[in-house]
Formats: C-alpha cells, structure tokens, sequence
C-alpha cells in the first residue's frame, strides 16, 4: 500500500502563531524561531489577514492549529475565525488542544472537528474533559507522540483517531512501539472509529498501516 502523507490532504492555515504550552518535542515552537515567526512564541498573535485564507472556493480539509491551542484563542479570535468557516461550508476545519479543561465552546457546524491530542496514558481525561467542555458536531483524537501505552481509551462519540510518532532528533526522543500502536487501533476498531497512521509510523508498522479517513472529512486535494 501506498503510504500517503497526510499534509497532501490536510493543509495548515495558521491563523494563530504561539502557544502557552511547552511541549519538550514541539515542532512549532523550534520552526516559529528558526524564522523569526514571532518574537516570543509564548504568546500567541492572531494573524487578521490570513483570514481570506479560509475562504477557497475549492473543497479542502484545514488544520487551524498547527501552530497553536485551540484553549489559548480568545473569543474574539474565535468570532472571526468562526464567522469564515461557516460561509465556507465546502472546507472542513480540524482544531486540535492539549487543555480542554481552559475552554468553554459551542458550535453547531457541520464543517468543524474538534479534537484532543494524547501522548500518555495521564493524558486520556482530556478525552473526556473535551466532550464535557465542547460541543462540536465532530471529535477526534489525535495520539502524536505516542510516548508510552495508554492502555483502554474511551472512543464513544469519537469520529476520528490519528496515530503518529515522534520525529527530529531531540535528546530523549521516544519512537513508538507497534503494540502501542496496535493497542489503539484495537480499540478503535471495535467503536467503529477510523484510524489514520501518520507516515512515520510506516518503518514502525509494515504491512500494519492502516490510513483511513472518517467519512465527510476529507475532501479531494486539487
Ligand atoms: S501544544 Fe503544540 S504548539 Fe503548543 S507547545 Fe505543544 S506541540 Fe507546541
């Protein structure tokens, strides 16, 4: 099977640059410095005119967060972003956060898949922690780095579940092992949730990748 990168089906606008988190492996934060982004990327900035980005005629699937956490936007960042994506019905908008605990959101939206990323066992209450908190058409998980097993994952109500490993060469790097892997996968499939291995995993997996996507979400990249 071919193994497809999922940035050929999931392009990032980063609309909002910074983040309050400090992830020891975060790409971002590495990228943001290395070209002079932003100047402290500890405090996110809202790039006003990259909202016109959100508006291709052509049918395609968004990650807004790629940059970010969706807890660190303010309201009034969400109002005018929010206001784009639903004139844009023909896009899907992914948004991913590691503290559900800080927000408090609604929306209605077809088009609008919010999610939470897991590295660690410690970590799956913020699956619950999201639905609680949000209320969204459409939830997803995304395990990236998956840094140990996290043993039984609650997947009612999820839509989606994304699996990646850690990349770069940082000090302490932890690659994924195929039963951590192959634990989530497990339990996905009993709920029925799709599961996308991100390209890395492919020396990890073999012939196990599995790359699928949850139906309505991704649209054919032109
Ligand atoms: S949440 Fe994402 S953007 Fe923020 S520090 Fe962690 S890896 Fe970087």
């Amino acid at each position: 099977m071919a193994v497809i990168d999922i940035k050929s089906k999931i392009k990032n606008i980063n609309i909002v640059i910074g983040c309050t988190n400090r992830c020891p492996y975060c790409y971002a934060r590495c990228t943001a410095k290395r070209f002079h982004i932003t100047d402290n990327f500890s405090v996110p900035q809202f790039y006003e005119s990259k909202l016109r980005l959100l508006e291709n005629p052509k049918p395609l699937a968004y990650l807004l967060t790629g940059m970010s956490d969706f807890a660190d936007w303010t309201d009034e960042w969400k109002m005018k972003i929010f206001e784009r994506i639903a004139r844009n019905p023909q896009n899907q908008f992914l948004f991913l956060t590691k503290s559900p605990e800080r927000i408090s959101f609604d929306c209605d939206l077809d088009n609008v898949w919010i999610g939470v990323t897991v590295t660690r066992a410690a970590e799956l209450k913020r699956i619950r922690l999201l639905k609680e908190n949000v209320k969204c058409k459409h939830y997803h998980v995304t395990f990236e780095p998956l840094h140990e097993d996290v043993g039984e994952v609650n997947f009612d109500g999820i839509d989606w579940t994304v699996i990646g490993t850690e990349t770069g060469k940082r000090k302490g790097k932890i690659s994924a092992k195929p039963e951590w892997v192959e634990n989530i996968v497990r339990q996905a499939q009993t709920k029925g949730v799709p599961v996308f291995m991100k390209e890395e995993l492919a020396p990890i997996m073999g012939d196990k990748m599995i790359q699928q996507y949850a139906p309505n979400l991704i649209c054919e990249v032109k």
